[in-house]
């Protein structure tokens, strides 16, 4: 008998698990479709950023992060720690168990709420028609009178360099190398680039990463992009900008296996030798294999389904979020799409705010920002005041050791509206949160500089950068004094 719901939602990842709890808790009869396997065959949800994406890059960024403490930092606390080794092992093993966890909680979650999870591979075959195939090869069709499609993404691949999850792999290898590598390449200086060069760089490894365009972190406020590469260049991370890889050969070197990579820059062909190559160069939509062309869903020139701003596909009934929309790869940003898509499917008028989306990278410091930077407000021609504070004027920073990086908060000079906030420092990302939820009530620099922030506290130089804004900072001198 052909089973049916009031919503089939494909993929379980962040956008997906989240908008199949929604539409269950608002009373929809609701299946969540799910192929992603583990190592002994059990389905497993949480999707990308559970498996292999935000939560185990940010388990070993946090053990590699200790690591480097202890070995550095605890002396200056009169920490004595003698010799500080590590066990490469028990770290990936500590990293799977806060994957099987998280993803076991989302398990419970769908238990909780009433969400039937199906496993295996979905396929929207029409309208209110989704094709389930089993793992044992078996199909079933399923009646929806909704389908939201959130299959999510894979890492691109590129010619140059096949991927053979050995030597050369992609960012799901990197998650789980067995031993530190001594020369560790990585192709792309983005977030993720970034982040992974860093677990292995404070680990031991000689990391180079090698970035095709001329600037870092081109979509950062340029002054924190710099600060980020004089501050990874300090980390002993080698970032060569202008290096666009061209080619690679696997080969052996003292009976061990290593990559030499073939990359161009300004002065011509180079090579460059590694023990394992990390290939971080994006990621593209999952959206070739998850619908049959017969439905006529539109995607864009890359591979993105269209949608509208409220994440309607130009099929009646049919939505997509997460990864497989336009806009930021991030969790959070398909979180907020599933919500919206299961409210209004309740005939709720919620919508995603696109203009406040925090991005950040997990670094350290982390790097966080949300709204405009500068260079945007200059080229849209929006006259704007600005307001840095210094971490290393912070008392809470210097009590903790940890005074790298500043706050600097944009806003405009005609209504004092923040416009933007850009943050390089220690809890850069949960610093931020603050000043988007300050953005989304449309608040002022004034209104965060006449709000009482607990002291000491690294918040409090959000509240200076606020009233640096307006010339009267009271911890730091003040560019003009208003
Ligand atoms: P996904 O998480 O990719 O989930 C899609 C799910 O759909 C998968 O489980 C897949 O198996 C399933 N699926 C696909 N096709 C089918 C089908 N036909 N049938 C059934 N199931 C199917 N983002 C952040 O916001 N913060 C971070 O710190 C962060 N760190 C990251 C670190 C790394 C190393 C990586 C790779 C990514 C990171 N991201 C981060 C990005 C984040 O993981 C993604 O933006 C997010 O997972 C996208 O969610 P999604 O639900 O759209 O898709
Ligand atoms: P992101 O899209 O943020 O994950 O970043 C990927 C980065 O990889 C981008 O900055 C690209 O410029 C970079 N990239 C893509 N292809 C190459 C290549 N062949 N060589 C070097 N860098 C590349």
């Amino acid at each position: 008998m052909t089973k049916q719901y009031d919503v089939v939602v494909i993929g379980s990842g962040p956008a997906g698990y989240v908008a199949a709890i929604r539409c269950a808790q608002l009373g929809f009869k609701t299946a969540c479709i799910e192929k992603w396997l583990t190592s002994d065959n059990k389905t497993v949800y949480g999707g990308t950023c559970l498996n292999v994406g935000c939560i185990p890059s940010k388990a070993l960024l946090d053990s590699s992060h200790k690591y480097v403490e202890a070995q550095q930092h605890l002396a200056a606390h009169g920490i004595k720690t003698g010799d500080v080794s590590i066990d490469v092992t028990a770290m990936i093993d500590r990293k799977a168990r806060v994957v099987s966890q998280l993803t076991q909680g989302i398990k419970g979650l769908f238990a909780a709420n009433k969400v039937e999870g199906l496993a295996g591979t979905g396929k929207v075959t029409g309208n209110n028609t989704v094709s389930l195939t089993t793992h044992d090869g078996k199909q079933e069709e399923l009646l929806a009178n909704n389908i939201i499609i959130a299959a999510g993404s894979v890492p691109i691949e590129i010619p140059p360099t096949p991927i053979d999850q050995d030597v050369i792999v992609d960012s799901t290898g990197a998650l789980e190398f067995q031993e530190v590598p001594r020369r560790l390449g990585v192709i792309g200086a983005g977030v993720i680039g970034l982040e992974l060069g860093s677990v292995w760089a404070r680990l031991g490894s000689e990391v180079t990463i090698l970035e095709a365009l001329d600037d870092l972190l081109p979509m950062v406020d340029r002054q924190i992009a710099k600060d980020c590469g004089r501050i990874f260049d300090k980390q002993g991370l080698t970032i060569k900008l202008g290096a666009r890889v061209t080619g690679s050969k696997k080969a052996t070197l003292n009976k061990k296996p290593v990559v030499k990579v073939q990359y161009t820059d300004s002065e011509g062909e180079q090579e460059i030798v590694f023990d394992k190559l990390v290939v971080a160069v994006g990621r593209r939509p999952l959206s070739e294999t998850v619908i049959d062309n017969s439905v006529g869903i539109e995607l864009d020139e890359r591979g993105f389904i269209k949608v509208d701003d409220h994440c309607a596909t130009n099929v009646p009934g049919i939505y997509a979020v997460g990864d497989i929309v336009r806009g930021p790869m991030l969790a959070h940003k398909g979180m907020e799409e599933g919500v919206m898509v299961a409210e209004r499917l309740a005939d709720k008028k919620t919508q995603v705010n696109y203009d406040l989306v925090p991005s950040v990278i997990y670094t350290h410091p982390e790097v966080a920002w949300v709204g405009k930077n500068e260079e945007q407000l200059k080229s849209e021609g929006t006259e704007y005041n600005v307001g840095t504070f210094p971490f290393a004027a912070s008392g809470r920073a210097q009590a903790a050791n940890d005074t790298e990086g500043m706050v600097k908060l944009l806003a405009d000079a005609k209504t004092d509206r923040i416009l933007g906030c850009h943050i390089i420092g220690a809890s850069a990302a949960d610093l931020l949160q603050q000043i988007v939820i300050a953005m989304e009530f449309s608040a002022s620099a004034e209104d965060i500089g006449l709000t009482m922030f607990a002291h000491p506290a690294l918040s409090e130089a959000i509240h200076e950068a606020a009233l640096a804004a307006n010339g009267h900072a009271i911890h730091i001198g003040n560019r003009k004094r208003r």
